[in-house]
């Protein structure tokens, strides 16, 4: 896994006292506070709790799975690929902008990059 030669390199890194710069724009800007979203789930939900298991931040409820703490969530969406009944969807509210990342990226798939691992080399 990536994220696992990622570590490992980087900590090999460390224990030589290599000096890493993360690549960025400074000073970092103040993070604006986002809308809370969240996908939404219909009927068709059978608890099956996957999603709860899945989300990366626990956002969804494990008791009942159609319950999502918007401030929580961070709109990977690995709850809707993963929905074996489709239930999860996004919220209606977010389509537009979806549309537009999914035009503006042109279809393409974006692998992860990881910046530290980049200064290094550079
Ligand atoms: S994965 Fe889908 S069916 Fe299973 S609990 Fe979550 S929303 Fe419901
Ligand atoms: S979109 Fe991602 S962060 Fe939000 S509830 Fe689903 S799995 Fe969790």
């Amino acid at each position: 896994m990536k994220i696992e030669a990622f570590a490992r390199e980087t900590l090999g890194n460390i224990d030589k006292g290599i000096r890493v710069s993360v690549p960025g724009n400074r000073p970092y800007r103040e993070r604006k506070p986002r809308t809370p979203m969240g996908p939404v789930t219909d009927e068709s939900c059978t608890q099956c709790r996957l999603c709860a298991k899945s989300c990366p931040v626990e956002a969804i409820d494990f008791e009942d799975c159609r319950i999502v703490d918007e401030n929580q969530c961070i709109s990977c969406q690995r709850c809707i690929h993963i929905c074996p009944a489709g239930a999860k969807i996004f919220d209606p509210r977010i389509t537009p902008m979806v549309e537009k990342l999914v035009k503006d990226w042109g279809g393409v798939r974006r692998e992860p990059e990881f910046f530290l691992t980049r200064a290094l080399e550079d």
